[in-house]
């Protein structure tokens, strides 16, 4: 019996995993996209309903995160706002924001990569996931896979970087009008904040 239940457990383990690959996955559509690289999963009886990465810059919208894009997926696949019967898979521990969507759409189970120190709302600064007041509680799982989703968000910030200096070392400006209007300024400027809060993931993966 004991061989039976651990066979079992193997094979749900594997799954899960499978889950946070896929939003890996998706994690890496919006690095090739230039986009802080984040991705999300939401599975219902076993299979995915929906997925999406971030595409704050895209869409050139705050609300664009990798889980609001996948929750309004998943909701009109479904027609309805209750997301009662599923799991998230995040490779990064949800914003306030989405932390919000979350218990709104009463997602009873979230499984999360990696952790963020400096914005993460399930449990990092604050736990809206898992708040007493609320009439809403999920379950959380946190750390799968959490160094491959650490390991893009470092090459990620890498990569800006060094495309911003080597921008600088050629134009010999840095401030200039044209680069803040030029998109890649732009995202380096955007996400200044979150470049901190991938380091405190790395540094603390480290
Ligand atoms: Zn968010």
């Amino acid at each position: 019996m004991g061989l039976f239940d651990g066979l079992a457990e193997a094979r749900e383990q594997k799954k899960t995993e499978g889950f946070m690959r896929a939003a890996l996955k998706e994690a890496q559509k919006a690095y090739d996209m230039h986009e802080v690289p984040i991705g999300c999963v939401i599975v219902k009886d076993g299979k995915v309903l929906a997925k999406a990465c971030n595409k704050r810059n895209h869409d050139k919208s705050v609300l664009s995160h990798a889980e609001i894009l996948a929750i309004q997926a998943a909701c009109k696949k479904i027609k309805d706002w209750r997301l009662e019967d599923c799991t998230m898979y995040v490779t990064l521990e949800p914003c306030p924001m989405c932390a919000g969507a979350i218990v709104q759409a009463r997602i009873p189970h979230v499984v999360i990569g990696a952790m963020n120190p400096k914005a993460g709302s399930a449990g990092s600064v604050i736990n809206i996931l898992k708040t007493p007041g609320f009439n809403f509680n999920c379950e959380v799982e946190t750390g799968l896979l959490a160094d491959e989703s650490s390991a893009l968000l470092s090459s990620f910030f890498k990569d800006l970087r060094e495309t911003k200096a080597a921008a600088e070392n050629t134009d010999g400006t840095s401030e200039d009008e044209e680069t803040t209007d030029d998109a890649d300024g732009d995202n380096a400027s955007a996400d200044s904040a979150d470049t901190e809060s991938a380091e405190g993931t790395d540094s603390d993966s480290e």
